[in-house]
């Protein structure tokens, strides 16, 4: 039987995955092939580039099915031979790379009868051995961010050497402790070896790949290869700004004008090289799960990577324990675990495995966070949380007109128009409800919005239109404002011309989300003493833990998602993504559809205001 990379990264993770597996596919019984083996690829790379692409708020689009996703396939595809074709400026010798799998360099080892494969994105000969290098469509911020500041600068635990390679800092000719402490510097570098952390993902992936090459030498009596081969990730520079060249239609991503290349290769042939041995017994961990086929009940836990693009496939069958709702898990920083009043801690996991599924199945003496008391006792007593002062006086902040605004954006590993960066959340479309005066807003009358009808650059005229529709004085509304404040800091910098506009809109920017959550620092600044400013405004057990505008939605009116052809976030970017490959009726039908959704989004905006509006009895204050 054959287990691939992929497959090994999976069937690692706990014993019932392989059982499950095979009972689905019967998988094991069979060679794969090598459609098989790309088909597995690339529903990794799409969950990872889903990763890159949504925060936690993402959370419920992860479902989306995975044909939806396959828009974004081609632009991982591009990474890699873009990444193939800058090596030969970092790397000598000959390359081999493609995006047909058939060409690329693969190694087999066989192991107790067992034959582990993988293919090589960019395989490197140089006249000593040879480098793998493998390409993700993540970028550099993952492995820069791993540091900590010292006298005010930022140092990262990698830095580039002389040839512009990462590398860790203790393989190059530096003292550590100039650039932070040696415990920062062990703790950052820690993070590498967390398989299921952000880093530490692609580093056990590469690690996994070195494992069976290593292995492959040593069946084919090559060992004296090992010491020769090195290994690399490459991956998006977060740092690249694209230009904006084109050539016959295709971007043209040259060095930036700070000298950037759009990839980076990272050195981590000292880390794969620690991590043999824990993949050896992971190796043989999998071998006992082949061998016993356990489809039974395992303990949940990390592996499963629950509430993650990368969650195992099979947790809506061992998770489907756990209610749907008010579980264990919509606790509010549960993940950080629970204390009981004599300071023990108790880890989520453990908690759940020892039955403790619901939220009203945790014992109240672990509650030590008083929101989690708030969202137990709203569960408990089926009302609400409301502080009705601070929503009171949330509300009177904002000045009329009041410009409810919405931006769908499209996330793109490649950037495709002047000024954006690799996974810039390029602005397509805007959504705008103007409402005059409180209360005074026509869902259809009072409507505005932008939706850019091609992949053309229409972001002048989307930033112009906007401008022109948004007047001096009154508030901005948004929802979770930190997305929309940056889009148009964005913007300002790349359109110099509407700057001083732009930034004025963003400075009109007020968070409906402060409203119904918090936010300290306001409610400091209206006199509140510090606990009453960060506890909530409102909380309603319905919301399940989330404050996301989905959730709060349904609270505070009967509109609704359900039945729209385009009901989220990730519906509508598939929706533009696919524009250039409708035909006109098709176009006609779908720009329509994406309208109203985002409509919806802006209107659903003006709806919450409304329903807290009545809760607190606004207007008979008035
Ligand atoms: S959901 Fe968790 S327990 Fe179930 S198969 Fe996946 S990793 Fe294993």
């Amino acid at each position: 039987m054959a287990v691939t990379k992929t497959n090994f990264i999976n069937y690692s993770r706990c014993p019932r995955y392989v059982a499950l597996d095979d009972l689905k596919h019967e998988k094991l019984n069979s060679m794969v092939t090598l459609e098989e083996y790309r088909k597995e690829e690339e529903s990794e790379i799409l969950k990872e580039l889903l990763g890159d692409m949504y925060d936690e708020e993402g959370n419920d689009l992860i479902d989306t099915k995975n044909e939806h996703l396959e828009v974004m396939l081609p632009y991982y595809n591009a990474v890699e031979l873009l990444a193939g074709s800058i090596a030969p400026k970092y790397f000598d010798g000959t390359f081999k790379y493609s995006k047909d799998t058939l060409e690329q360099e693969s190694f087999d080892a066989l192991i107790n009868n067992i034959r582990y494969i993988c293919y090589v994105d960019i395989y490197n000969e140089t006249k000593d051995g040879f480098n793998i290098i493998e390409a993700k469509a993540t970028t550099t911020k993952k492995y820069i961010d791993l540091g900590c500041k010292q006298n005010n600068e930022f140092n990262s635990i990698f830095m580039k050497d002389e040839k512009g390679i990462y590398h860790l800092l203790e393989e190059l000719n530096v003292n550590i402790e100039d650039y932070m402490p040696m415990k920062k510097y062990e703790y950052n570098r820690a993070k590498l070896f967390d398989r299921y952390a952000a880093a530490g993902h692609y580093v056990y992936d590469l690690a996994v790949q070195r494992y069976i090459i290593e292995n492959d030498l040593k069946a084919h009596g090559e060992e004296n290869k090992i010491k020769n081969v090195r290994y690399y990730l490459t991956v998006l520079n977060h740092e690249y700004v694209f230009d904006g060249k084109y050539d016959r239609g295709e971007p043209v991503y040259d060095t930036d004008a700070n000298g950037n290349e759009i990839v980076c290769f990272i050195d981590l042939t000292e880390i794969t090289k620690e991590y043999m041995d824990k993949i050896d017994l992971d190796r043989q961990r999998v071998e006992g799960y082949i061998h016993d086929l356990k489809a039974s009940e395992v303990p949940l836990g990390e592996y499963c990577e629950i509430k993650k693009m990368t969650k195992c496939k099979y947790s809506k069958i061992c998770w489907s324990k756990l209610p749907k709702t008010n579980s264990i898990m919509a606790y509010i920083d549960g993940h950080h675990g629970f204390k009981d009043i004599d300071g023990n801690k108790y880890e989520r996991f453990d908690l759940i495995n020892d039955g403790y599924l619901s939220m009203l199945d945790v014992p109240e003496k672990m509650l030590n966070r008083q929101k989690n008391v708030i969202q137990r006792r709203a569960l408990e007593s089926g009302k609400p949380y409301i502080n009705k002062n601070k929503i009171i006086d949330g509300i009177k902040q904002i000045e009329y007109p009041v410009y409810h605004l919405d931006f769908e954006t499209f996330p793109c590993p490649l950037p495709r128009y002047r000024g954006e960066k690799c996974y810039t959340q390029s602005v397509f479309q805007f959504s705008l409800h103007i409402e005059s005066a409180p209360g005074v807003c026509d869902k259809e009358k009072d409507h505005y919005g932008f939706l850019a009808p091609d992949h053309k650059d229409h972001r002048e005229e989307l930033v112009k239109y906007m401008c022109e529709l948004i007047g001096d004085k009154g508030t901005v509304l948004v929802y979770n404002d930190s997305f929309e404040k940056t889009r148009i800091k964005e913007l300002a910098e790349i359109f110099p011309e509407y700057k001083t506009k732009l930034l004025k809109i963003r400075s009109m920017i007020f968070d409906l989300m402060n409203i119904v959550k918090t936010k300290s620092s306001l409610y400091e600044t209206l006199g509140y003493d510090k606990e009453e400013a960060k506890m909530f405004n409102y909380y309603n057990a319905h919301m399940t833990g989330s404050f996301s505008i989905k959730k709060v939605l349904p609270i505070f009116s009967t509109l609704t998602y359900q039945g729209m052809e385009i009901g989220n976030g990730v519906e509508a970017l598939i929706t533009y993504a696919n524009f250039p490959k409708m035909d006109k009726l098709d176009f006609e039908h779908k720009y329509q559809k994406l309208v109203e959704y985002c409509k919806q989004d802006t209107w659903a905006m003006y709806c919450v205001l409304e329903g807290l509006k009545q809760e607190v009895d606004i207007y008979s204050l008035n």
